[in-house]
């Protein structure tokens, strides 16, 4: 109910206007008017109180259409700790990164569909598998049973010892590539997605990544100095196929679950990514990604953590996340139990607190000057970020 909060001031301020007609019928020096005159007084400031309450409301419920023209949506589902961000683009193309887990009854691909319809999708035209672990591609066999699907993209082939649990997740993949229903692509550092609407460049993928600073990036970074150098990933996670999202002014990150080893070559000794908008926080915001070297470097305006209760949401990484020099806000999908109350969001900002789950989800709609909002679909209330110059 976006409105009530107003509809409670002008009530108030009419009721405070009345007390000042009956009290006190004068003009601002203490002459006596006339009741008329009075009246109009009581109108106008009436008037200019309420037009401030607005303007306050506006600044804190302000929902933009979900359907308006030039907007690209971004869903941000809840899949209790996995992956499932989806990005439908003015142009009605889509991109899912990740389809959660499998199992659950489709539960994770039932979030997905759901998110899809809303934004009024019958199709996904891309689903990009960011590694081969099963909050990541564990629910792709569900979601394609339950919507059309046009092309994945992936990293290639699973690189994890046998025996790893990537191993089954990756099998019931590759059988849903071999129904030959869908087009696939392998997709390296540097390469752009075919998606029309937002240019996704790949970043890393297989545990290669984009060899040169993109344009305009490359600067000295900082924080590599004070940041440890952290112990090499042998799984699937170091092998995320990372991009960057580009809509407008607007440039919003994605690096899947890479992990901190990777973010210090693709940082340090210099920024190879320059400044972003809106940082998907890699890993679910576990401690072993989201290093200072990247998050501080990358100075975003606003971080979206996927946690889940018991999953992601480390205190370290959300510190780090919490102390990135222009940070605006730090959305959650979930309060995280490990965190506490201390280095969590404030609960505006968290989708799913603590208590039964109903999967609330946040979604943010991004304008091409640069703009943005984000809405919780719990509180139904959205959060406006202008333009920056
Ligand atoms: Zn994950």
């Amino acid at each position: 109910m976006p409105f009530k909060p107003m509809a409670f001031a002008s009530r108030s301020l009419a009721a405070r206007s009345n007390e000042i007609a009956i009290l006190s019928p004068s003009d601002k020096d203490g002459r006596t008017i006339s009741t008329r005159r009075a009246w109009l007084l009581v109108v106008r400031r009436a008037c200019l109180v309420v037009l401030g309450a607005l303007a306050w409301v506006s600044s804190t419920v302000a929902e933009p259409p979900a359907d308006s023209p030039k907007t690209l949506q971004i869903y941000f589902i809840d899949v209790e700790g996995g992956q499932a961000t989806l990005f439908v683009t003015p142009e009605h193309q889509s991109l899912l990164i990740d389809t959660g887990w499998p199992g659950n009854n489709g539960r994770d691909a039932d979030r997905i569909v759901a998110a899809a319809h809303d934004a009024g999708i019958s199709k996904i035209d891309y689903v990009l598998i960011t590694h081969y672990h099963d909050d990541h591609v564990g629910g792709a066999p569900q979601l394609a049973e339950r919507i059309p699907i046009g092309t994945f993209v992936d990293h290639g082939e699973n690189h994890e010892p046998n025996g790893n649990f990537s191993q089954k997740v990756f099998a019931a993949y590759q059988q849903l590539l071999a129904t030959g229903k869908y087009q696939h692509i392998v997709a390296k550092p540097g390469d752009v997605l075919p998606i029309k609407g937002i240019r996704a460049e790949v970043i890393s993928s297989d545990g290669n990544l984009i060899p040169a600073p993109l344009p305009g990036a490359g600067q000295p970074n900082s924080f590599c100095a004070n940041s440890p150098v952290p112990p090499p990933d042998n799984t699937e996670n170091q092998r995320s196929l990372g991009t960057l999202n580009t809509f407008g002014k607007l440039r919003i990150l994605d690096l899947g679950d890479l992990t901190a080893d990777k973010e210090r070559e693709l940082m340090c000794p210099s920024n190879r990514l320059g400044k972003i908008d809106i940082y998907i926080a890699s890993h679910h915001g576990h401690f072993q990604s989201g290093s200072a070297s990247l998050v501080h470097a990358i100075a975003p305006r606003i971080a979206i953590v996927d946690n889940g209760a018991k999953k992601g949401g480390s205190p370290s990484a959300l510190e780090v996340i919490k102390s990135a020099p222009k940070l605006e806000a730090m959305w959650q999908l979930h309060f995280s139990d490990e965190a506490g109350s201390a280095r969590n969001a404030v609960p505006e900002f968290i989708a799913n607190p603590e208590g039964p789950d109903v999967a609330n989800r946040l979604r943010l709609t991004a304008n091409p000057d640069g703009s943005f909002t984000v809405l919780n679909s719990r509180t139904k209330r959205s959060k406006p970020y202008p333009a920056t110059p």
